[in-house]
């Protein structure tokens, strides 16, 4: 680093130590740039690590463990009522996240990325102002842009609700916990609490919960969380929240009719906003779209050349393994190496209770572009290893091009789908086809079997259930 009379100087300034920001600063450092990373938070690891993904899985594996000690009864193993020490579960999850932050912190340290603590925002197209920092300007070569998001609260500021970070901090255990919001992290959460005794109820907009995922998929995780909710309230509207005594009186209308429900708690997790406004864009020639977002090149490359944007600041899926993706392209294209955004999907994973994971082309999505597809679809209660560990509600379902056999698309609920996805992003990348799939030899009795008999679902040629020939 050249120490200027202002400014310090540097090749590449990556601001942001998320999944985005992080994994791009040590990308671009292998590669041989000088790298500084801008972060504002004392610690690394942006919302995914610190108040995200690891938190919010750390939680779910918790409840796992409640669930499966419960489950263990008709095996004819019992234990007790769970005894919940919520200041243990509290540290136990606390110390993932600082164990997994400092690791990050590590990882740059040994590539020499230098991390300067502060808030970045454009002077100009070349260089930063810092706030809150011991450097106060940055001249760069290169810029990656990874600010990340956070939380939309339509609602009262003062009211006091929860947003996923608070709830993440898990400050108590409520009575009765009015989660609004059914997509992944409102859901995710809601098994959470309802795993760890609340009397959870979930209230969402649209007509069905996990929008983006197909409806018979979903069908699967909504019948499960009627089973673990008090209340599953899909086309329902949130009118009015207010204050009462210690809990809330929410206001919530359906098919044209407002009913009033108490809560202990209220968590609003209706989306996320880009982190875009406070940056000093005016002083770029970089704007943002009707949704806060900003317009890149399959490079990463923004309307200013040297600045690249990654991540949730960016159209697509808000998901921590994209931003990574991007930081990679971002790094390699800034060291001159050939390198694009041009993946066939970015799987999504819900971990529910049953797990939900889709990639590819999903069959609403082929409906709805009139692409013909052909379909199979193959139940866990056909699977061995779902039988040995009494998980039978789920299926895999593949969608190929009825001529070709091509893979477009899978989904899949039930155990490990999280894990299971990888191989299905994997064969979309590499174009592989039903056959492909039918013929590796996935090992028995596994989870895994699942895309390999879907596929034979798919040919017409399935072995474990039985179809009458047309
Ligand atoms: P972020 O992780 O948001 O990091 C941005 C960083 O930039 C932050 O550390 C911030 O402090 C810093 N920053 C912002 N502005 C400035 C500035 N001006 N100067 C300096 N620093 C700045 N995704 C998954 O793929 N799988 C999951 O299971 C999953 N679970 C989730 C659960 C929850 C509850 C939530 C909220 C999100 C979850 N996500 C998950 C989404 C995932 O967390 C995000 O997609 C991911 O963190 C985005 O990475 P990013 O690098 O773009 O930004």
């Amino acid at each position: 680093m050249v120490m200027g009379s202002l400014n310090q100087e540097t090749e590449v300034v990556v601001v942001g130590g998320g999944p985005g920001g992080y994994v791009a600063a040590i990308r671009a450092a292998d590669l041989g740039r000088e790298v500084l990373l801008v972060e504002e938070r004392e610690h690394l690891g942006g919302v995914c690590l610190l108040e995200g993904c690891i938190p919010s899985k750390t939680l779910i594996h918790a409840v796992e463990v409640i669930h499966g000690a419960a489950t263990a009864k008709k095996m004819g193993i019992g234990f007790g009522a769970p005894a919940i020490d919520l200041a243990s579960l509290r540290g136990w999850k606390q110390g993932v996240v600082d164990g997994l932050s400092n690791g990050v912190r590590s990882l740059l340290k040994q590539r020499g990325i230098e991390v300067v603590r502060g808030r970045a925002r454009f002077a100009g197209p070349r260089s930063l102002t810092l706030e809150h920092s011991d450097v106060s300007g940055i001249d760069f070569k290169h810029c990656i842009l990874a600010t990340g998001s956070r939380p939309v609260m339509p609602f009262d500021e003062g009211l006091g609700l929860w947003t996923s970070r608070e709830a993440l901090e898990l400050p108590e255990i409520p009575a009765r916990l009015l989660v609004v919001g059914g997509g992944y992290i409102g859901l995710e959460l809601g098994f959470v609490y309802a795993g760890l005794g609340s009397k959870v109820s979930v209230v969402e907009l649209l007509p069905q919960l996990l929008t983006g995922a197909d409806p018979d998929l979903v069908a699967i995780v909504h019948r499960s969380a009627k089973k673990r909710f008090a209340d599953v309230w899909i086309e329902s509207k949130v009118t009015k929240i207010e204050r009462n005594g210690d809990g809330y009186l929410v206001s919530i209308e359906a098919r044209g009719e407002t009913k009033q429900h108490e809560f202990d708690r209220v968590l609003v997790a209706v989306g996320r906003k880009p982190n875009t406004e406070d940056l000093g864009l005016e002083k770029t020639a970089i704007v943002l779209d009707s949704k806060g977002l900003i317009a890149v090149t399959p490079e990463c490359r923004t309307r200013e050349p040297q600045i690249f944007a990654i991540g949730d600041i960016v159209p697509g899926p808000a998901l921590a393994h994209k931003a990574s993706r991007e930081g990679k392209v971002a790094a390699e294209v800034i060291s001159g190496k050939k390198s694009a955004m041009d993946n066939v999907s970015i799987p999504a994973v819900v971990f529910t209770e049953p797990e939900l994971a889709w990639a590819g082309l999903t069959e609403e999505e082929a409906k709805q572009k009139g692409i013909p597809v052909k379909v199979g679809k193959f139940p866990l209660a056909a699977l061995g290893r779902a039988k040995t560990v009494g998980s039978i509600d789920g299926m895999a379902k593949v969608i190929a091009d009825p001529d070709s056999g091509l893979l477009l698309g899978v989904g899949i609920v039930g155990p490990h789908a999280s894990d299971l996805i990888a191989e299905a992003a994997l064969a979309l990348e590499m174009g592989a086809t039903l056959e492909d799939l039918m013929a590796t030899i996935h090992p028995h009795p596994t989870f895994s079997e699942l895309l390999m008999e879907a596929a034979e679902v798919a040919a017409g040629e399935p072995v474990h259930i039985f179809l009458k020939k047309p």
